[in-house]
């Protein structure tokens, strides 16, 4: 049984064919799988647990569960968009919510799981940004604004954040390679998964005398794909098949 890993879906109702998929997906090989890894921005953003009520996130919420509810371990990884993703909607989706970054025991593997952005050490206003919105106080403050304020807000925000990725060089958006080699010397890890990027590879890489991989998922528009890993390793599949 293999062990599947995604991220970077942006469910949101504007985007009903990514919808679809994913469903599809949880309801196909998923149930399949011996557990199910999402490592961050399953939704274009996530304004709160108390938008748990909100028919798109309580279906896709049901989605998950009834997954769970079949015996396979869901785990959740908040990315940049969905990082005020609580306890309340892990109980919700059935799953577990995992730190970032995460260490796992993968078939015999150390393989590092993380959502990516950490490792985008270049993008400085981002990691300022991302240090701010991770404080309790700053979310605190977020979270006490009513919902449809909040979304306002949030929808200010992703608008800049895009027009800036905009004129952001190529390179000062994606990892960087001492940020890499930085977490590998620290966790020993001898696969990393991450997505964030949207620059789906598997990179192969020797450090400190060992072979590693370092695999980027895919996003999701009107198709996706997933890696399944096993003892025998890892590949990256398209969905639909
Ligand atoms: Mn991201």
């Amino acid at each position: 049984m293999a062990t599947l890993f995604v991220s970077d879906l942006h469910l949101c109702p504007e985007r009903p064919r990514t919808c679809r998929i994913f469903l599809e997906f949880l309801s196909g090989p998923a149930r399949q799988a011996e557990a199910l890894y999402i490592l961050g921005d399953l939704f274009e953003y996530w304004a709160g647990d108390d938008d748990l009520d909100d028919p798109f996130n309580a279906g896709i919420c049901a989605a998950l569960r009834a997954l769970s509810d079949t015996g396979v371990a869901v785990f959740f990884m908040a990315g940049n968009r969905d990082f005020l993703a609580g306890d309340a909607f892990a109980r919700a989706a059935g799953l577990t919510r995992l730190p970032d970054p995460a260490l796992i025991d993968l078939a015999g593997a150390a393989t590092l799981l993380m959502h990516g952005d950490t490792l985008c050490t270049d993008d400085v206003d981002y990691q300022r940004f991302r240090a701010e919105a991770r404080s309790p106080a700053w979310q605190q403050a977020l979270l006490a604004l009513p919902l449809a304020e909040r979304k306002a807000h949030i929808e200010a925000m992703r608008r800049q954040s895009e027009a800036q990725k905009r004129i952001k060089p190529i390179e000062i958006v994606d990892v960087n390679p001492d940020a890499v080699l930085r977490s590998q010397t620290f966790h020993q890890w001898r696969r990393l998964i991450h997505g964030h990027t949207h620059r789906p590879a598997q990179h192969r890489l020797h450090i400190g005398g060992h072979a590693c991989e370092r695999w980027v998922l895919p996003d999701w528009h009107d198709t996706g794909a997933y890696l399944a890993c096993d003892a025998g390793g890892c590949r990256l599949l398209d969905w639909p098949a």
